[in-house]
């Protein structure tokens, strides 16, 4: 069937780029595969107008205010292919179902990988951390740690202190750390172990302490942890878009309008950004749709 618009990754981004787009009683196609990055969490911080809120419920809310609009379709499914044929692009779906529209918006996040530590898969997004803007208030207090995965668990150390007296950096055999930095982070209050990290101990999701290499225990009740992140879909590659390298992985590049070096395929959230959380991916799909919806008429978008 054809559209103008297919918007493929119908999560916060996606969502966000076809209200735009349902407003402006465009023809509109989400396809969605049915899992968002957050899905771990129990409940969404930060998110303005829904914090506190379970990410199903607002995920389920927002779809439901976008169906309502005549112009509106959305298919449960995971788009395989993408491909550009004349002025069209067609999307295949792993049911097999092709569908064709002159732009595509792609929101289909990005997965963590948490294969590096036994133990951190079940523990993901509840004592398992990665951001301490959606989940520092939840453990404030605790006995906080900060397992390092690059340069950037450094900052993550020193601002920690802002939720916890009790924060440990883990350097984990990957940070080495300068006099100076050392200096800082006492400053701080942050203690330094340098004993590498072999086991997450407590009964999962809790967490109750790190096993060291040398025999030790370390007691932590939450480890902030910033895994490397990779494109949870094929779809930008395969269209033959840019990426640009971001702190975590692999981003797609794109203009303020977010179009991609690709011209007709937009791309919004945190397939399309270097750093994430849902207020930015819910603007970015903002900005895609009026982009998107604007590039059918003219030849510029007001949002570059
Ligand atoms: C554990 C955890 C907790 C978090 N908590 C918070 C929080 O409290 N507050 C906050 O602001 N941020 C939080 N975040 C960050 C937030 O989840 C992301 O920034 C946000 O979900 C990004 O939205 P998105 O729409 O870009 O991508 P996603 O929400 O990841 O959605 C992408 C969608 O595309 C679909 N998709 C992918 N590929 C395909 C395909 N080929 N075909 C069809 N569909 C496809 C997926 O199924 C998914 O539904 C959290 C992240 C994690 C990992």
């Amino acid at each position: 069937m054809s559209y103008e618009v297919i918007v493929v990754g119908g999560s916060i981004a996606g969502l966000a780029a076809a209200m735009q787009l349902a407003r402006a009683r465009r023809r509109v196609l989400v396809l969605d595969s049915g899992e968002p990055r957050n899905r771990f969490a129990q409940l969404s911080h930060g998110f303005f107008g829904h914090d506190g809120q379970p990410p199903s419920a607002i995920l389920a809310n927002a779809r439901s205010q976008l169906l309502s609009y005549g112009t509106v379709s959305f298919v449960e499914g995971l788009a395989t292919h993408a491909v550009k044929t004349g002025e069209e692009y067609t999307v295949t779906t792993a049911s097999g179902a092709l569908h064709t529209a002159s732009r595509l918006i792609l929101a289909t996040g990005v997965s963590d990988d948490l294969s590096s530590i036994p133990g951190l898969q079940e523990r993901w997004g509840i004592s398992m951390l990665h951001c301490f803007y959606c989940h520092g208030y939840e453990v404030a207090g605790r006995r906080l740690g900060v397992l390092a995965t690059s340069e950037r668990s450094l900052q993550t150390a020193m601002l920690l202190p802002d939720w916890s007296e009790h924060v440990t950096l883990f350097t984990n055999g990957v940070l080495a750390l300068a006099p100076e930095q050392l200096a800082e982070l006492r400053t701080r209050g942050v203690g330094v172990e340098a004993e590498p990290v072999v086991a997450l101990l407590g009964d999962a999701p809790a967490l109750s302490g790190l096993r060291l290499d040398d025999g030790r225990i370390s007691p932590v009740d939450a480890l902030f942890v910033n895994p490397r992140t990779r494109m949870a879909s094929p779809l930008a590659e395969q269209l033959g878009c840019e990426f640009d390298e971001g702190p975590s992985g692999l981003f797609i590049r794109t203009g303020g309008d977010k179009q991609t070096t690709i011209r007709g395929v937009y791309a919004a959230g945190d397939a399309a950004r270097p750093a994430h959380n849902a207020s930015w991916a819910a603007a970015d799909g903002v900005t895609a749709g009026i982009s998107t919806h604007q590039s059918l008429t003219l030849a510029q978008s007001v949002c570059r």
